[in-house]
């Protein structure tokens, strides 16, 4: 194990993805004594509400309910393209923070931005292992990426228990009060998707269904491409409704 790095860097295409996508498990580790770090890969600049000074302020106050240090990469909101700079500047990152593990986005997304991101950062761990890269930093490879499911049904390959942390978890998409449904923040205007009442119950319904499939009140989901490896399978959590 490496000793000067992090646990685990939770990358998102937008502040707020990593929130609704794994703020659970975040919640988890931090009780657990795990450093962290939350990336943002865009600067918000598209956003129908609110605007990217605001979308700063809220990430920030997220990340201090998590316990995690938060930084943005500030590439462009809406066009964010897997190629080269988007891949340094995570790279950079990567080779800064030293983590384990990787957390972010599935491949298969109704938004573009959410698919680049997750080939960005598959392509960015790869090659911040390189001795030879043209890039800053000592070389680094993350042990592990792990992608948390959004709006799509994927099939997942474990689900992480958030039970105890799901008012936390909800706690950390309302400091995100420009995007998602509030009615005392009427001064945020622009209808969309986010920003229904529905949108809120959606979220609850789909960390009900995963953690009905670990017999847990919430949960939430994810993928690895590498099958992961169990160390102790007497280990694993009760599979039973408490
Ligand atoms: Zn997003």
């Amino acid at each position: 194990m490496d000793q000067d790095g992090l646990d685990f860097m939770a990358i998102g295409a937008h502040a707020d993805d990593v929130e609704l996508g794994c703020a659970g498990t975040l919640l988890k580790l931090a009780a657990l004594g795990r450093r962290g770090v939350v990336v943002d890969l865009t600067d918000a600049s598209m956003g129908t509400r609110g605007t990217p000074a605001v979308r700063l302020r809220e990430a920030a106050a997220a990340a201090r309910k998590l316990g995690v240090t938060r930084v943005n990469l500030g590439l462009p909101d809406g066009r964010l393209a897997d190629g080269w700079e988007a891949q340094e500047k995570l790279i950079r990152a990567i080779r800064e923070h030293r983590p384990r593990v990787l957390i972010t986005h599935h491949w298969s997304e109704e938004h573009p931005d959410h698919e680049a991101a997750a080939r960005i950062v598959k392509a960015a761990s790869y090659k911040s292992g390189l001795a030879k890269l043209d890039c800053p930093g000592k070389p680094f490879r993350p042990q592990r990426i792990f992608h948390f499911i959004g709006g799509e049904m994927q099939t997942p390959s474990f689900c992480v228990d958030i039970t105890a942390h799901w008012r936390g978890k909800l706690a950390t998409i309302h400091c995100y009060k420009s995007q998602f449904h509030n009615p005392a923040a009427k001064k945020y205007s622009g209808r969309t998707d986010i920003s229904s009442a529905a949108f809120l119950e959606s979220i609850e319904a789909r960390h009900r269904v995963w953690g009905a499939r670990i017999k847990r009140k919430y949960a939430e989901a994810f993928v690895s491409v590498e099958l992961p490896e169990v160390l102790d399978i007497t280990a694993l959590g009760g599979a039973r409704f408490a």
